[in-house]
């Protein structure tokens, strides 16, 4: 629950629309519990393999702790535990980890390992696969790492869906990662759909209810609202996507910012209301230090905008509740 705080007579006044749900996901505080549970379980120090999710005040709080952020497998000390980022990896990581003896937990958030499988059994099934998401992010080299070199094919825009030349025009399906804004899958989507009326979708839509929930709260304050603060790491798909979602939704003035330090206090002069919301992997202790420095400049009144309650679980891996 969000406090108002009171501040000086003399400040001036400014409302805040608090979108919810906001913040961390189901599958990001399973991913950092994974990380605390086997430092508790097996001491110090636990690798990570990439940072588990992208914030940067996650990984620093996480590696106070003992856990070691790492690139590839290579870098992990003998003998220690490594982790799989929620991003998800490529098949091949595993399995070097398989090879070299390597103890390792898997992160993946369990709705990227949807895909993962739903990848699979559409390769199985002899279909040419279109995976629509953006080039290097974690997630789509593990998603397209799930199957051999060539076998997915990646669109990242309508100009991409429409010059797309595949060998089996009949026997196509698409996937998609699970952060992308939902109105450009939609477009890039419709796009294939045109050219390929029998393409097959995913049976239930990959973009996740995390991303879906964010960008639909984020949809209802943005005509309202000055300007939004989405509070996120660059490096966080969710979180970009919520700024573009924002812009699109009506507000001229969206920006991201890491922390309550990166707030650029000039662009907010003028304003009257301010919307904040935060990416899947962003803690809400950010958002309560942003709401702090609001109070130390202005009388604030705080209003939360709720669109929906987010109730998803997901179970830990069995190596640490046994
Ligand atoms: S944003 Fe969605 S896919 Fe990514 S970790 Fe959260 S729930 Fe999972």
């Amino acid at each position: 629950m969000v406090q108002a705080r009171v501040t000086e007579p003399a400040r001036p006044r400014i409302e805040i629309l608090l979108a919810a749900p906001r913040g961390f996901c189901a599958g990001v505080e399973r991913a950092i519990q994974i990380v605390e549970m086997a430092l508790a379980k097996y001491g110090a120090p636990v690798f990570v393999r990439h940072e588990i999710v992208h914030n940067r005040h996650v990984v620093t709080s996480l590696e106070a702790k003992g856990a070691v952020f790492v690139e590839e497998l290579d870098e992990v000390t003998a003998g220690r535990p490594v982790i799989f980022s929620a991003h998800g990896v490529p098949k091949s990581v595993p399995a070097h980890a398989r090879e070299h003896n390597m103890f390792y937990l898997d992160a993946t958030c369990p709705l990227v390992s949807k895909v993962h499988v739903e990848a699979a059994r559409l390769h199985g099934d002899g279909c040419e696969l279109v995976l629509v998401g953006h080039a290097g992010h974690p997630e789509v080299v593990g998603t397209m790492g799930q199957l051999p070199a060539g076998a997915i094919h990646l669109i990242e825009t309508v100009g991409d869906a429409l010059s797309f030349a595949p060998h089996a025009p009949d026997r196509l399906a698409y996937i998609t990662q699970t952060t992308l804004s939902v109105e450009d899958t939609k477009a890039i989507v419709d796009a294939l759909k045109a050219r390929f009326p029998n393409i097959i979708a995913p049976r239930k839509g990959d973009i996740c209810y995390a991303t879906t929930n964010r960008q639909e709260s984020v949809k209802r304050i943005a005509a309202e609202c000055d300007n939004i603060l989405v509070i996120g790491s660059p490096k966080s798909s969710n979180s970009v996507r919520l700024v573009e979602v924002a812009r699109r939704a009506g507000c001229n003035n969206p920006c991201l910012v890491e922390s309550a330090e990166n707030i650029d206090w000039q662009a907010l002069e003028g304003a009257s209301r301010i919307g904040i919301t935060a990416g899947a992997s962003a803690p809400e202790l950010l958002v309560t230090e942003v709401l702090n420095a609001f109070a130390e400049r202005y009388q604030i009144e705080v209003r939360e905008v709720e669109v929906t309650r987010e109730t998803v679980q997901f179970k830990l891996p069995r190596a640490l509740t046994a």
